[in-house]
C-alpha cells in the first residue's frame, strides 16, 4: 500500500476510534453532569431539544450539513441541511404561534416517515409544546384514545389519513382546536376547509416566517409524550422532559458510538420511542446525518440502502434482522457494505444466531441493548468496548445502575447480589431521560418505584461478569414485531362488537415477529362459532385497532378462565395454548 494511503487508513481509523474504550474507567469517571456541559443550553438555565439539536447547530459550521435524508417510497429522495431543518422548525412553531397555540399544549403528529414529521417534532418542542407523535399504523380508536388522554390541541397529519382515520372520529376529540394536513403530491384541493380548525399546512409554512426564538423550556418541562401498554386500562402516556436530551446525548455517544461523520440509519418510526429518541433527537445531537426510509420493510431496498447510502451505524430491530435472515444469503450477497462499521438493535430479544449472522453478512457482530419507553434511552447495551455476549442485552452504560430485586418482607424490594438468579429488573432512579410521570396516572407512576429504585416489569438475570439476560415480562403486555401492545386495548375493541360476550388476548410466541396477538372470544346467546364469524371479527378489529394492534389470530372457545373476582386469567389461556404446566390455578373460578 503506498504511504499516503497507509496513512489516510490509519487517520480513519483514529477518527473511529470507539467514544467508549474502558467500559470500567468510563463509568467510574462519568456522571450526568459531564453530559449536560456538552450541551449549549440556553440563558437562564434553560434547555430545549430542538435547540440543542438543530438551532445550534445551524447557527454554526453544520449549517449546510445533512441532518436527513429522506428516501421516499417512489424512489423520491428529499435532503434537509442542519440550517433547512433550523428554517422548517421555524416556520412550524411560527404556525403554532399563529393558531395561538402557546407553551405547554400538546400538539399529535400522526404521520409516516414524511419530511413533515420531524419538522413538526422540532418544530413543536421549539415553541415549548409537548409533543406526541403516534404510530400511522393505529387505526381510529387507538389515535382517539391517546389524543384524548394526552389533551391534544394540535394534530398534524396527512390528508389520506385524516380521510381514513381521523374524519369518522373528530367528533369524539373535544381538546383538539387545529388540524394542519400535509398535501400528498403538492395538492392542496384534498383538504376539507369545511370543517372549522382545518388547515393546510403547506400553505401556513409558507406564510410563516423561518425565524424564531426558540422558547427557554426548562430542563424539567414536559417535551414528549409516548404512550405505552400495560396489562389492564387505557393505554399510559409516559411524560418526557427536555433535560432527557442529556441521556439522548451520552447514549448517542456510548451506546451507538455515533461520530461526526457518520451516516445512520435508524429504522424505527418515531411512533416508538425508539424512533423518536434515536431516529430523531441523538443523531442531530451528534450532528450526524440520517437516513430516513418512508418505506416499509424490503429486504432487498434494506440492503440497497445500507450499501448505496453508505450506512456506517446501523441501528435497527431483531424482527428485521430475522427477516433479513429469511430472505437468505443469496440476496445479501448481492450486496457490500464497506462503511457500515457498527450495528445495533433494541426492543425484543436478540437470538445468538442473529448476532453471528450479522458477523457473516454484515461483516459486524449486532450489539444489542435493552430500554424502553420509560426510560427514554437506551440503559444497557453491549458496548463497543467489551466482548459481546450473544444472547445477552449488555452491560448498565456509564451513568446508570442497574440490578436484580425481589420483593422483600416489608414489600420493600431487595437486590439480589448472587449471579444468574432471576428477579425484576431495577433500575437507580434519576438518570435525566426518566419518565417524570404517567399523565393524570399518579398512582401508576408511583407504584414503578420503590426506594431508590424504579422497577421496569421486566425479569431478567445479571450473570458473574455484569451482563444482563432478558427473561420475560412480569405482566401480560405484548411484543409484536417490537411494538408494545396492551391486550386491553384489543379486547376492548372485540367487546363491542355484537356478538362478542367476552374476551381474553395474549401473545403467542412467534419465530419471525416475536409474539403474535391472539384473541380468545366467546359468543353471546344466539351466535354461532364459523369461519365467517370469525373473518367479521378480524376485520372488525383491524378497523377499529388498525394492522399495527390488531389480533392476527382469533379462537372461539365457550368460556374463558376467570379468576372468582372475575378477572378473564390470560396466563392460563397462554399456557393452555402452547400446552405448558397451567400453574397456580387456585384463583380460578370453578369449573373454568
Ligand atoms: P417499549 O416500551 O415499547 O420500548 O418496550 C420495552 C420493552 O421491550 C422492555 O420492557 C422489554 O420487555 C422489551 N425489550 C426492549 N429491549 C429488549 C432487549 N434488548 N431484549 C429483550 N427485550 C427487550
Amino acid at each position: 500500500m503506498e504511504r499516503t494511503s497507509v496513512i489516510r487508513k490509519m487517520a480513519a481509523e483514529l477518527r473511529t476510534r470507539p467514544n467508549l474504550v474502558d467500559y470500567e474507567a468510563t463509568r467510574r469517571g462519568f456522571n450526568w453532569e459531564i453530559a449536560h456541559d456538552a450541551l449549549a443550553g440556553l440563558p437562564g438555565g434553560a434547555l430545549n431539544i430542538a435547540y440543542e439539536t438543530v438551532v445550534r447547530h445551524a447557527g454554526g459550521r453544520l449549517r449546510d450539513h445533512l441532518a436527513f435524508r429522506f428516501l421516499g417510497q417512489n424512489g423520491a429522495v428529499r435532503d434537509l441541511s442542519y440550517g433547512d431543518l433550523a428554517a422548517l422548525t421555524a416556520r412550524f412553531a411560527n404556525v403554532l404561534r399563529g393558531l395561538d397555540v402557546v407553551r405547554g399544549e400538546r400538539v399529535f403528529v400522526l404521520a409516516g416517515r414524511i419530511p413533515e414529521l420531524y419538522a413538526a417534532v422540532l418544530g413543536g418542542l421549539r415553541a415549548g409544546c409537548a409533543v406526541s407523535p403516534l404510530f400511522s399504523a393505529f387505526g381510529p380508536e387507538p389515535i382517539a384514545t391517546r389524543l384524548n388522554l394526552g389533551q391534544g390541541a394540535v394534530l398534524v397529519t396527512t390528508e389520506s389519513l385524516y380521510q381514513r382515520k381521523v374524519a369518522k372520529i373528530r367528533g369524539e376529540l373535544t381538546t383538539l382546536r387545529h388540524v394542519l394536513l400535509v398535501s400528498e403530491g403538492g395538492e392542496t384541493s384534498g383538504t376539507p376547509t369545511d370543517v372549522e380548525g382545518t388547515h393546510n399546512l403547506g400553505r401556513l409554512m409558507a406564510a410563516a416566517s423561518d425565524d424564531f426564538p426558540t422558547v427557554p423550556t426548562r430542563p424539567d418541562e414536559l417535551a414528549l409524550l409516548h404512550f405505552t401498554s400495560g396489562t389492564t386500562g387505557t393505554p399510559k402516556g409516559a411524560m418526557h422532559v427536555h433535560g432527557a436530551v442529556a441521556t439522548h446525548w451520552a447514549t448517542g455517544l456510548y451506546a451507538l458510538d455515533l461520530h461526526p461523520e457518520d451516516v445512520f440509519w435508524c429504522t424505527a418510526d418515531p411512533g416508538w420511542v425508539t424512533g423518536t429518541s434515536y431516529g430523531i433527537i441523538a443523531p442531530l445531537l451528534h450532528g450526524v446525518t440520517s437516513i430516513v426510509d418512508e418505506g416499509d420493510f424490503d429486504a432487498e431496498r434494506w440492503y440497497r440502502i445500507l450499501n448505496e447510502q453508505k450506512v456506517s451505524v446501523w441501528y435497527t430491530a431483531p424482527t428485521a434482522i430475522r427477516m433479513l435472515m429469511k430472505a437468505g444469503p443469496e440476496l445479501a450477497k448481492r450486496f457490500t457494505f464497506p462503511q457500515l462499521r457498527f450495528v445495533a438493535s433494541v426492543g425484543e430479544p436478540l437470538n445468538p444466531e442473529a448476532v453471528w449472522w450479522g458477523k457473516e453478512v454484515l461483516g459486524l457482530p449486532i450489539h444489542d441493548n435493552w430500554w424502553q419507553t420509560e426510560t427514554g434511552g437506551i440503559m444497557i447495551a453491549n458496548v463497543p468496548a467489551l466482548d459481546i455476549k450473544p444472547g445477552s442485552m449488555g452491560r448498565p452504560l456509564p451513568g446508570v445502575e442497574a440490578a436484580i430485586v425481589r420483593e422483600g418482607k416489608d414489600g420493600v424490594v431487595e437486590v439480589i447480589e448472587e449471579p444468574d438468579v432471576e428477579g425484576e429488573l431495577a433500575l437507580l432512579r434519576g438518570w435525566p431521560s426518566m419518565l417524570r410521570g404517567y399523565l393524570n396516572n399518579e398512582e401508576r407512576y408511583r407504584k414503578c418505584f420503590s426506594g431508590v429504585w424504579y422497577l421496569t416489569g421486566d425479569l431478567a438475570r445479571r450473570d458473574a461478569d455484569g451482563y444482563f439476560w432478558f427473561v420475560g415480562r412480569k405482566d401480560d403486555v405484548i411484543k409484536s414485531s417490537g411494538h408494545l401492545i396492551g391486550p386491553f386495548e384489543v379486547e376492548s375493541a372485540l367487546m363491542e362488537h355484537p356478538a362478542v360476550a367476552e374476551v381474553g388476548v395474549i401473545g403467542k410466541p412467534d419465530e419471525m415477529v416475536g409474539e403474535v396477538v391472539k384473541a380468545f372470544v366467546s359468543l353471546k346467546k344466539g351466535f354461532e362459532p364459523s369461519e365467517a364469524l370469525r373473518m367479521e371479527l378480524l376485520a372488525h378489529a383491524r378497523k377499529k385497532l388498525g394492522a399495527a394492534v390488531a389480533p392476527k389470530e382469533i379462537d372461539f372457545a365457550t368460556t374463558l378462565p376467570r379468576t372468582r373476582s372475575g378477572k378473564i386469567m390470560r396466563r392460563l389461556l397462554k399456557a393452555r395454548e402452547l400446552g405448558l404446566p397451567e400453574g397456580d390455578t387456585s384463583t380460578l373460578e370453578a369449573g373454568a
